[in-house]
């Protein structure tokens, strides 16, 4: 069933969902599934899988580094389908322009359409770490825009150079990030905003935000989509601390802003379980409010060990 469809049918009901990262290669899935498992309970229609982008690593070869380019956590698409029949719940693979080309792409939607896949995100991914600013690969796309396009091209059934009669076209929904502290790269926020409406009018049907700390920043972000004439459902993606590091971290690698009061609560702590339960509490309030004022869904990115989100999302499910 589409995203846009669960929310539909939950007539006003936020519902629970959250988002996986597939293992290292060469690590077992069962750790997934431990992860998984305690959170079923709370009935999330959709679990969201990452797709992590390929990076260089260097061989030691006769004294002289060979550089070589792997995929650390490949096996987004495969998962989604273990975790679909596992579970019975809806997955949605994440979508990259970095490091794909359009050909591969539409074999990835291909396999989805036949694992009866139907929700993909659409990303552009982001620079890899050698490199200062966004390259697509060649033949790939530049923005998720485009991959939007290529997407709604498919629904059409419109294949990219294949000229033949289609009798099974997909039905993707389509998902696209939103950013309530805007993308780094953008100028402002006003113009990450049009370029989000860029990407709903090229026929995304949902948002989900990048995480934020302070829900003033998702429902002023809100106010102004809907004030430009964004009217798909903008999903808040949240997170909860987990580690003192997150301090220095998530700003770093999200670029977003973490509340004085978070700060201070998470420095008076002595450990890492204290960060942890700091950051249950926080996001138990966080999510409280948004739920409150009636957001679709409440996505969570779980990211590792799924204790925290378990004990946030048994005080609101
Ligand atoms: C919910 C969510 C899930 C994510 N999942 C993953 C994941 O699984 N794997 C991963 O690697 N990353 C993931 N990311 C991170 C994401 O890939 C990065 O934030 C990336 O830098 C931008 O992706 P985008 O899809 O927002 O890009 P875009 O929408 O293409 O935007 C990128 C930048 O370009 C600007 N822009 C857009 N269109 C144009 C245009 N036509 N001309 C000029 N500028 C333009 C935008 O304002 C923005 O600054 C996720 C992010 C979110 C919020």
């Amino acid at each position: 069933m589409k995203i846009t469809d669960h929310i539909k049918q939950a007539n006003g009901k936020t519902l629970f969902s959250f988002e996986i990262i597939p293992p290292k290669k060469g690590k077992n899935i069962q750790e997934l599934y431990n992860n998984i498992d305690p959170l079923m309970e709370f009935n999330p229609p959709f679990v969201d899988v990452t797709t992590s982008r390929e990076e260089y690593i260097y061989i030691e070869k006769q004294g002289l580094l060979d550089r070589k380019i792997t995929r650390m956590r490949p096996g987004t698409v495969g998962i989604c389908a273990a975790i679909k029949h596992k579970y019975d719940v809806d997955t949605v693979p994440h979508v990259l322009c970095g490091g794909f080309t359009k050909e591969e792409t539409e074999y990835l939607l291909v396999d989805c359409h036949y694992l009866g896949i139907n929700n993909v995100m659409a990303l552009r991914g982001d620079a890899m770490k050698e490199q200062k600013y966004f390259e697509a690969r060649k033949g790939g796309h530049q923005f998720a825009i485009d991959l939007v396009s290529q997407i709604k091209n498919l629904n059409c059934g419109k294949y990219l150079h294949d000229v033949m009669e289609v009798d099974d076209k997909a039905d993707f929904c389509i998902g696209v990030a939103g950013y309530p502290e805007k993308h780094i790269e953008a100028p402002s926020l006003q113009s990450d905003l049009k370029r989000l409406k860029e990407k709903v009018e090229a026929g995304a049907d949902y948002v989900v935000t990048q995480m934020f700390f302070d829900n003033k920043k998702y429902f002023e972000f809100v106010d102004l989509a809907k004030q430009i004439g964004i009217d798909v459902p903008i999903i808040p993606g949240i997170k909860p601390i987990a580690v003192k590091r997150h301090l220095q971290l998530l700003p770093q690698v999200f670029k977003i802003d973490l509340p004085e009061d978070l700060i201070h609560a998470v420095e008076k702590c002595k450990d890492n379980r204290q960060v942890r339960q700091v950051g249950v509490e926080w996001t138990t309030k966080q999510a409280k409010e948004l739920q409150k004022a009636g957001v679709p869904v409440l996505h969570f990115y779980s990211m590792g060990k799924s204790d925290n989100i378990k004990a946030i999302a048994s005080k609101l499910f």
